[in-house]
C-alpha cells in the first residue's frame, strides 16, 4: 500500500502522520468509533472529522468519557496537546475537575458516574470566567479541584464535612500556585491543583490515583514562562 508522508505529527503520540491510497478501518482515539479513512499516525492513531470540529470544552468531555486512564496528569497533557485547548484560557477551569472525576471514578470502578458529573461541571465551570486569578484572587483550575471535591462528595452549601473538604481542597491548590507568583501560567496551575488533588484525595479519602514527573511541553508557547524558576520547566 503506498504512502505518503504528511507534515506535522499525531497530537496522541507524536509520530509522523501518513495518508493510505487506500482507505483503511480505523478506531477515532478521541470517540472510539470506527470509520474508513485514508490518514493516520505511523503508530496507527486516527481521530474522526467529528472529533476534530469539537471546540475546548466539547473535546474535554468527549475524550473524558472515552477514557480509562487513572492518572489525572497524564490525561491534562494528552487533553492539552490539542489545538483546541489554548496556551491560556478558561477552558482549564473545566479541563481540571474534568481529569479529577474521570480518573477518580475509573480508579473506584464507577466510571458509570462519570458522564452525569461531567455534565455538573461543566456547568459549574462556566461560571468562572477567563482572568479569574489576576481579578478576584482567585485561579479557576484551583477552583475546579473544589468543583472536583463538591462533586464527588455531593457537598452542597448545608453539608459539614463535604462543604469544609471541598473548600479546603480549593484552599490547597490556591495556597501551591499563589506561591509560585505570577504571571498567570495554565498549564503551571492545572499542574500544581492536579498534584495536589492527588495527595489530598489519598489522604482524606484513601484512594490512590496515579501520579506522574511533569515535564511542560508547552513553554515555547507562552510569552510570559518563568522558564527555570518553574518546577516544570524541562530545561
Ligand atoms: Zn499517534
Ligand atoms: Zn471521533
Amino acid at each position: 500500500m503506498a504512502e505518503k508522508m504528511a507534515s506535522g505529527g499525531c497530537i496522541i503520540c507524536g509520530s509522523d502522520l501518513i495518508y493510505l491510497n487506500e482507505s483503511e478501518s480505523l478506531q477515532c482515539s478521541i470517540c472510539k468509533e470506527t470509520f474508513l479513512s485514508n490518514a493516520r499516525c505511523v503508530q496507527g492513531h486516527f481521530i474522526c472529522d467529528h472529533c476534530h470540529e469539537l471546540d475546548g470544552f466539547d473535546l474535554i468531555q468527549q475524550i473524558c468519557l472515552n477514557s480509562s486512564s487513572t492518572n489525572p496528569v497524564e490525561l491534562a497533557n494528552l487533553i492539552m496537546s490539542f489545538p483546541e485547548i489554548k496556551m491560556h484560557g478558561p477552558e482549564h477551569h473545566f479541563l481540571v475537575p474534568a481529569v479529577l472525576i474521570t480518573t477518580y471514578y475509573n480508579k473506584t470502578e464507577k466510571p458509570g458516574l462519570i458522564s452525569e458529573k461531567l455534565n455538573k461541571a461543566r456547568e459549574r465551570a462556566k461560571n468562572i470566567h477567563g482572568g479569574f486569578c489576576g481579578f478576584y484572587g482567585t485561579c479557576g483550575a484551583g477552583v475546579g479541584t473544589g468543583i472536583f471535591m463538591s462533586l464527588i462528595l455531593n457537598s452542597t452549601p448545608l453539608s459539614k464535612e463535604e462543604w469544609k473538604l471541598s473548600n479546603l481542597m480549593t484552599s490547597k491548590s490556591l495556597l501551591e500556585i499563589a506561591n509560585y507568583g505570577g504571571p498567570r501560567c495554565c498549564k503551571r496551575d492545572t499542574f500544581l491543583s492536579l498534584e495536589t488533588s492527588v495527595d489530598f484525595v489519598e489522604e482524606h479519602l484513601n484512594i490512590r490515583l496515579d501520579k506522574s514527573t511533569v515535564k511542560c511541553k508547552f513553554f515555547e508557547r507562552n510569552k510570559e514562562c518563568k522558564n527555570q524558576e518553574c518546577k516544570y520547566y524541562p530545561g
